[in-house]
């Protein structure tokens, strides 16, 4: 998954054109930068590699989430609707705004399940927003359905998903606006970044004075743009979208050598009775940034995390206790514990949300491993890590009775 792991070149001279002006922001300076628009640049990259007929660069993926549903009328007693299994910015962006996050159960797809997610809808809830983690998708198709039964917005987290597709569509475009990151360790980087993307104008308008403290940008003095209404500043830099374009030039060649990765890391895999796989619902369009593991129980996970772990594999992930991750350990979320005074409506919904039973979620998550997908590996390097991972996971499941999980509807 990592982008950084390709920073060479390509990016230095991309640096470097912006560093040779000197004019470092997105806006103005029209005579200095010389005709250097790199956060342009990338978002008419974006656009093009996309399919998409607007763009809106952010300082991060959490802005761009923040930027999404502020354009989307996002705020006090409104409920959104994120599952459990995600990054923590999915509930941060959310009550930044000073909505509620309502936790959907996810199943073996990894994302949210449609059938949970309809029963957390009420009167308040306005948006749904699936993350499609690990670079597959949730089930878009059931999703927007419901969008469009109870009149919601289909907000896409795709921060981890760049690449990916649901039946020939990018991932991040199904929806009525979808978000994308591109911080350190995500598919393609820019160091820090994000962006939204929407195929509605109104959308884009508001995502782009929003971000830049309301300004219009009609004009060509900035100093004398009139404010559309309230914003904040969730700008890019231009040293930082130069590093995204010269990433976005190899997001096709990082996403094909993923796969090639993970196809022979999963065939090394696949025969092992007892193991089964996360569930991709459209496998032409996994980013194959992880290859995720179902273990028949919780004990045996566990016990090939720890080996892979003594191994020096330190590139898996048992998200099931993962701090940042897994809502398990989000007690600051449960607790609502913020430097400032929420909106009365959290605290009172968040009351109930307490005392919910995730066990579903639990049940898939406790049994779940991922091994993240490296792009600079070498061939002899998969191949031993193939032979290590098989290893490992065959001793695990030696004298487990494997019982058969029905899966959830
Ligand atoms: C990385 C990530 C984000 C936030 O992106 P930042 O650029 O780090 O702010 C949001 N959601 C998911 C699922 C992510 O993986």
């Amino acid at each position: 998954m990592p982008g950084f792991e390709v920073f060479g070149k390509a990016e230095r001279e991309q640096v470097n054109e912006v560093l040779e002006t000197g004019i470092l922001m997105r806006y103005g300076f029209d005579g200095p930068r010389a005709g250097r628009w790199k956060a342009l640049e990338l978002e008419e990259a974006l656009q093009k590699e996309l399919s998409v007929t607007h763009v809106q660069l952010t300082s991060s993926g959490t802005a761009a989430l923040t930027v999404a549903l502020s354009c989307l009328g996002v705020g006090v007693g409104d409920e959104v609707l994120c599952p459990t299994f995600t990054f923590v910015a999915s509930f941060e962006a959310i009550l930044s705004v000073g909505a509620i996050p309502i936790l959907v159960d996810v199943d073996e797809t990894l994302c949210m399940n449609a059938k949970a997610a309809e029963q957390q809808i009420t009167k308040k809830t306005k948006v749904i927003m699936p993350v499609h983690m690990c670079g597959a998708m949730a089930d878009l198709e059931r999703l927007k359905a419901l969008c469009e039964k109870y009149n919601l917005y289909l907000l896409e987290d795709a921060c981890q998903a760049i690449g990916g597709s649901y039946r020939g569509k990018p991932l991040g475009t199904h929806g009525d606006v979808g978000v994308f990151s591109f911080d350190f360790v995500k598919t393609i980087t820019c160091g820090e970044g994000g962006a939204l993307v929407t195929h509605q104008q109104k959308i884009k308008i508001k995502a782009d004075a929003f971000h830049d403290h309301g300004h219009d940008h009609l004009g060509k003095n900035r100093g004398l743009d009139r404010p559309l209404f309230l914003g904040l500043n969730f700008r890019i830099s231009e040293l930082h979208a130069a590093v995204g374009l010269a990433q976005l030039r190899k997001l096709k060649s990082i996403v094909n050598q993923q796969r090639k990765n993970k196809k022979i890391l999963k065939n090394a895999l696949k025969k092992i009775p007892g193991l089964s796989f996360r569930k991709i619902l459209d496998p032409k369009g996994d980013n194959a940034g992880f290859l995720t593991l179902i273990f028949p129980d919780r004990i045996t996970a566990q016990r090939a995390f720890e080996v892979m772990n003594k191994t020096g594999l330190d590139h898996c992930y048992y998200w099931f206790e993962h701090r940042w991750h897994y809502l398990r350990s989000w007690e600051h979320l449960f607790e609502l514990k913020s430097l400032n005074l929420l909106p009365k409506p959290t605290y009172e919904k968040w009351k109930e949300e307490n005392k919910r039973d995730f066990s579903s979620s639990d049940s898939i998550m406790e049994r779940t491993l991922s091994v993240l997908i490296k792009i600079n590996w070498s061939p002899q390097e998969v191949e031993s890590m193939a032979q290590t991972l098989k290893l490992i996971v065959t001793k695990s499941l030696e004298n487990v009775k494997i019982q058969k999980h029905s899966p959830t509807p």
